[in-house]
């Protein structure tokens, strides 16, 4: 089946009660126990419309199994962790969405776990490898600069040695991009953005083979970070559209890219689909859209704020993927806790926008722009 397909039809729960063609929303959370193994609990991640929502992921990303989480960074530090203890040594990139940063710099010294943060390339994440690592973490394309990584690469390297990769496919979703053909093996989303897209619920995704799966679900059972019934029906309904809204947004952004290039006013812009960005080859041969995500700068007698302020369509909010296009300066949101130092190293400037492009018509999209952008 092809992903709109599955968007539609893979995992939905056949009720053969009332023979509706939408899977229903089990509430319980006391089920009866006699004559059966695997009783359903909802912390136990075993519940029918968490397993409706693993099942529509699995297909889309060539899945065995996976769980569900009630965000993507209970998804991310329950699959880091259920790899990497005591003693053991990370690998993670310089580019990384701030929460998993935050995650490592925070916690890892006081559970023993070792880690060394490469830059965003393959052969940098692999050098970075010692003889204790059991997790490569990377990203791609990342959040807010778009910079793009051989996912091959990496996944061949770690292979070899029994390393386990985990990538975080947020940006790219799993129309665009899928790692596990590509020799990664776990694939996390966080399903707040493109997979919930309507900016309205906080959910996340695991996806791998089924035995490592086995491993992500004892220790998220110990975590406990599990998600309803009634979100996880929100997420399956989504994740319908799922192909349609990326496909929109990757054609909207590609113009929007297009446009904001050519502009006097714009000094830089950042999107893999661009073809003389440096990421634009290894995105070409790994992604089959370059996605939704853009991010620019602003020329100097521009205002950052000021201009975010004069447009009138495109809202500033933080999240993204949603259906509505949202802008934000991460410099004062996602990056924030990040020192200034720190911040100018990775390239995350004052003037940086990042942009999720919506369903909107492109031409409304862009008019905003070029008022916000024009005006004296
Ligand atoms: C938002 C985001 C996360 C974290 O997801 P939450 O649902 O907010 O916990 C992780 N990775 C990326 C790339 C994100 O954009």
């Amino acid at each position: 089946m092809k992903k709109e397909t599955q968007c539609v039809h893979s995992g939905t729960y056949i009720d053969s009660l009332t023979r509706g063609v939408n899977t229903p929303i089990f509430t319980s959370s006391a089920y009866d126990y006699l004559d059966r193994d695997n009783c359903p609990y909802p912390r136990y991640f075993n519940t029918p419309n968490q397993d409706v929502v693993v099942k529509k992921v699995c297909a889309l990303e060539g899945a065995e199994d996976g769980v569900v989480f009630g965000s993507g960074m209970a998804a991310m530090s329950t699959a880091i962790l259920a790899f990497a203890g005591s003693g053991d040594h990370v690998v993670l990139m310089d580019e990384l969405y701030g929460g998993t940063h935050a995650f490592v710099t925070d916690e890892f010294q006081r559970l023993g776990i070792g880690y060394s943060f490469a830059p965003t390339d393959a052969e940098s994440v692999c050098a970075a490898a010692t003889e204790r690592t059991t997790v490569i973490v990377i990203e791609t394309p990342t959040n807010p600069l778009l910079s793009v990584i051989d996912i091959c690469k990496v996944g061949a390297f770690a292979r070899e040695r029994g390393i386990t990769t985990i990538i975080d496919n947020t940006f790219a979703s799993p129309i665009n991009q899928n790692p596990i053909e590509l020799g990664i093996d776990i694939v996390v989303h966080s399903a707040t953005k493109y997979l919930g897209g309507h900016s309205d619920m906080c959910c996340g995704v695991v996806v791998t083979s089924r035995e490592k799966t086995g491993r992500v679900r004892t220790l998220a059972r110990h975590l406990g970070g599990s998600l309803n019934a009634m979100d996880c029906y929100l997420l399956e309904r989504s994740m319908k559209t799922l192909a349609l809204r990326v496909g929109r947004q990757s054609e909207n952004a590609l113009r929007l890219a297009e446009f904001l290039k050519g502009h006097a006013r714009v000094s830089r812009v950042y999107y893999p689909g661009l073809p003389d960005s440096p990421g634009y080859e290894i995105a070409k041969s790994q992604m089959k859209a370059y996605g939704g995500m853009l991010s620019f700068e602003l020329d100097e007698r521009l205002d950052a704020s000021e201009f975010v302020k004069r447009l009138r369509l495109i809202s500033p909010a933080v999240s993204l993927g949603g259906v509505e296009s949202t802008i934000c300066a991460p410099a004062v949101t996602s990056h924030v806790k990040m020192s200034a130092v720190e911040r100018a190293r990775i390239g995350v400037t004052d003037s940086l926008l990042r942009f999720s492009v919506g369903i909107e018509d492109a031409d409304d999209l862009i008019q905003d722009l070029e008022q916000a952008l024009n005006r004296e």
